[in-house]
């Protein structure tokens, strides 16, 4: 943490009302209590069901659990947070019963706190950090349960801040895709005054958020909430549009558009290329997720297709491979499987996620991978076979290299498979603009600190440049990437008004512009 943010923080914690609440409460009363768990629906219910799995704080639990916060000199837990949001306060503004104030406190920093609150890895992020996790060994204050808590008050109450809106410049900038990214981007700049068009290819706004991570996680209805929000700060939404398909970004430009920012994501799916992976009934964890929570393949009054097998294994141990065997279980699986070719210690899905799925009667065969499926005559995936794996020393990415165990193979029977083994960045944009730098990988290439590519107006943020990544992380380069896309236009503004000058009239400088 730097100098003068510590500075900052400490003087924050020397106003009044924060020295007067600490008072309130010896720390090592505050340090006896338990940390208090989230309710959340029976498992057997819920795992028949697509309501939400938890069912948040209540407001005396929020106050009991705000209070354990020690309001530490040095706050390590903002350290921990992507986008630094100012944790200590926001906690001791919900101790003190100010729970819209909280929720500013978030919205300084975190556009979409509901949405962070409940599916931000906050195990691995501030909760890690926090001082009962660092230096006590006591469960961690629980930052993310209250960030939630805040954020749900505030839309409960109906009294939901719009921020404030510099005057309009009526300067027109797009975003290309509706993820995390493109919407915080979009608040940034709409609030900034700017004429900010989101184009977004599928026919719902929120990408990932909406497409991918499935209801019983994350509600629709609170990503709308954000998404109405933004509307009411004059943003514009186009759906169903495909930049570099429907329109390039060279015949937005003849629009009026001058800048862009890419948060285009990371939706293209990975699969494994063994025998018969193109059997029927073998999706991509995209196309599954997708289909059900966008095209309401689930619900049988929609003619979108979707297989409720009876016998589902998903391949993989990340969070959309944890999402796609819940699904399936929501959706009538007998057996509902994750086929993962590690350890469950090192499945990179959210501890709360593995959980949960657990207790929904989720079968887990780790160290096993899937060489071959099999079909029935007509195509359709009947069964596949699977190879144990036992662990090496570790890899590159520091986790122990699996390795096949010779004559391990045996068969199970399957009617559906999602493959969930990963995601490639899309390509439309990289490929459809030839002076845009692109590594290897297909990811864009960006000076870090400006998000800024090398193509001056675009800007570019989220999986598409991480290669898949965090809600919170997408969101945080949405942030810096309306910041300099800000600071690069008024530059450019200024150099015209320089070369304005040395004109002696209006009619000279038209006469030149002609
Ligand atoms: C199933 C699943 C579960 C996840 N769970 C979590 C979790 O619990 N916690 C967490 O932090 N992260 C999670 N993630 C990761 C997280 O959702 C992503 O890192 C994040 O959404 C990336 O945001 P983004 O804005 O870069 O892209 P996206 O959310 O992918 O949005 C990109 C949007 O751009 C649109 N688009 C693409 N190309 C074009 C084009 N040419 N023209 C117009 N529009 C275009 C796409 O349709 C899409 O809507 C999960 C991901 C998945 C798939
Ligand atoms: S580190 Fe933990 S106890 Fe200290 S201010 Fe942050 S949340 Fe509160």
């Amino acid at each position: 943490m730097n100098e003068g943010l510590l500075e900052f923080l400490k003087r924050e914690r020397e106003a009044e009302w924060r020295i007067e609440l600490r008072s309130k409460m010896k720390n090592k009363e505050r340090t006896e209590l338990e940390r208090i768990h989230m309710p959340e629906q029976d498992a057997q219910l819920r795992s028949g069901n697509f309501k939400e799995v938890n069912e948040g704080l209540t407001e005396e639990q929020a106050l009991v659990e705000a209070s354990r916060c020690l309001d530490c000199p040095k706050p390590t837990c903002i350290t921990g947070c992507p986008v630094g949001i100012n944790i200590p306060k926001f906690i001791k503004k919900i101790e003190s019963g100010e729970f819209l104030d909280a929720a500013r406190v978030l919205k300084e920093t975190n556009a979409l706190p509901a949405v962070c609150g409940r599916v931000c890895p906050q195990e691995v992020q501030c909760e890690q950090v926090c001082f009962y996790a660092q230096k006590l060994d006591k469960d961690p204050v629980a930052i993310g349960n209250l960030e939630r808590f805040a954020a749900d008050y505030e839309r409960n109450s109906g009294k939901i801040s719009v921020p404030e809106i510099t005057k309009k410049n009526g300067i027109k900038v797009a975003s290309i895709g509706s993820g995390p990214a493109g919407l915080a981007f979009a608040g940034d700049m709409a609030k900034l005054g700017y004429d900010v068009t989101i184009f977004e290819a599928l026919h719902e706004i929120g990408g990932v958020l909406k497409y991918g991570i499935p209801e019983f996680r994350l509600p629709n209805a609170i990503v709308d909430v954000e998404i109405d929000n933004l509307e009411r700060m004059g943003v514009k939404f186009v759906k169903n549009f495909i930049v570099g398909k429907t329109a390039s970004i060279e015949d937005l430009k003849k629009e009026g558009y001058i800048a862009f920012m890419v948060g285009s994501g990371a939706g293209l799916p990975n699969f494994m290329h063994i025998p018969g992976e193109n059997y029927i009934g073998i999706y991509s964890s995209n196309e599954y997720l997708t289909r059900i929570n966008l095209m309401n393949a689930a619900d049988p009054q929609y003619d979108t297709p979707v297989i409720s097998g009876k016998n589902v294994a998903v391949i993989g141990g990340g969070n959309t491979a944890m999402d796609s065997v819940r699904t399936a279980k929501r959706l009538g699986a007998e057996r509902a499987m994750i086929i993962y070719r590690r350890s469950i210690e090192e499945m990179p899905a959210r501890v709360e996620e593995i959980k949960h799925a657990k207790e929904e009667g989720i079968e887990f065969l780790n160290l096993h991978n899937p060489v071959e499926y099999k079909a029935d005559e007509q195509g359709r995936v009947k069964s596949m076979k699977v190879q144990k794996m036992e662990l090496g020393e570790p890899d590159a990415s520091g986790r122990r290299r699996p390795i096949p165990v010779e004559g391990s193979e045996y068969t199970i029977d399957v009617d559906t498979v999602v493959v969930s083994v990963g995601v490639s960045p899309n390509p439309l944009i990289p490929q459809s603009m030839k002076d845009l730098d692109v590594s290897s990988w297909g990811t864009i290439n960006v000076d870090k600190e400006k998000m800024q590519t090398s193509i001056p107006e675009v800007f570019a943020g989220g999986d598409i440049v991480r290669g898949g990544a965090t809600v919170i992380l997408a969101m945080g380069d949405g942030r810096r990437a309306a910041a300099s896309m800000d600071r690069y236009i008024k530059g450019r503004v200024r150099e015209l008004l320089s070369l304005i000058g040395e004109f002696k009239s209006i009619g000279d400088i038209l006469d030149f512009a002609r």
